[in-house]
């Protein structure tokens, strides 16, 4: 087993900030907690750099001089479909971070925010993605198939490519098949143990979710039948098949 010191010490970070203070500060306090840190002060240079380094997280301001910051989340979700991706914004309008987590993005944090928050995310979210079960036996959801050991998602042996958030949730409710499951459990264990305030990223990830599947059931050359999640008005999601 890896000390969780030895682990954080593997995990590479890319910041891409224009702002001098906060981009010093952040990788500062990065490199202090074991992080691996490199700090691009525009888009161009992070695309550059994240092009030559395999990199674990991507901190993403939204204001950069050169380039939106939702093109670069765009551009390297797609590239590197396992980044977490979060976004720093000090735009607090609602449409922006929906926008962000349509882009791409894994989790956001509304400008000025503590490093001790920023660091509680990180280790929340880098615990889940090494929390792999391997042994554990693909789930059979109607024609769906979720492989969680392979992290694979399959309608009738075509793979859909689902996003690192869109697939973990589906694997909870999958988890839970028959139950309703509330929304505050969906935080906790899709994103932050110690998740506070909006649960707005669940509603956008799910409807992303649901987006893939019609697509995927709809591309499809035969029949599919596929999970039903519905909604629980105030509560939260089941599925069911
Ligand atoms: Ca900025």
């Amino acid at each position: 087993m890896r000390t969780p010191a030895a682990d954080r010490g593997r995990h590479r970070v890319l910041v891409v900030e224009d702002d001098d203070t906060i981009g010093r500060h952040l990788q500062t306090g990065l490199r202090s907690n074991d992080y691996t840190a490199t700090w691009s002060r525009t888009g161009t240079a992070a695309l550059t750099e994240a092009s030559l380094t395999p990199y674990d997280v991507l901190l993403l301001d939204l204001g950069l001089p050169d380039m939106d910051g939702l093109a670069i989340a765009r551009t390297l979700r797609t590239r590197h479909p396992d980044l977490l991706i979060i976004i720093l914004t000090a735009r607090t309008d609602d449409i922006d971070v929906v926008a962000g987590l349509d882009a791409g993005a894994d989790d956001y944090l509304v400008k000025p925010f503590s490093l001790t928050v920023l660091l509680a995310r990180l280790r929340a979210h880098l615990r889940r993605r090494t929390a792999t079960s391997p042994l554990q036996d693909p789930i059979h959801l109607a024609d769906l198939v979720l492989d969680t050991a392979a992290r694979r998602c399959l309608l009738h042996n075509e793979e859909l490519h689902l996003r690192p958030k869109e697939f973990d949730l589906l694997t909870v409710l999958a988890q839970h098949t028959g139950e309703a499951v509330p929304r505050e459990t969906l935080m906790s264990e899709v994103w932050d143990e110690n998740w506070f305030g909006s649960t707005k990223t669940l509603d956008v990830t799910m409807a992303a979710l649901r987006r893939r599947l019609a697509e995927a059931a709809a591309a499809s050359p035969r029949p599919a039948r596929l999970p039903r999640i519905t909604t629980l008005r105030g509560h939260g999601y089941r599925l069911e098949y």
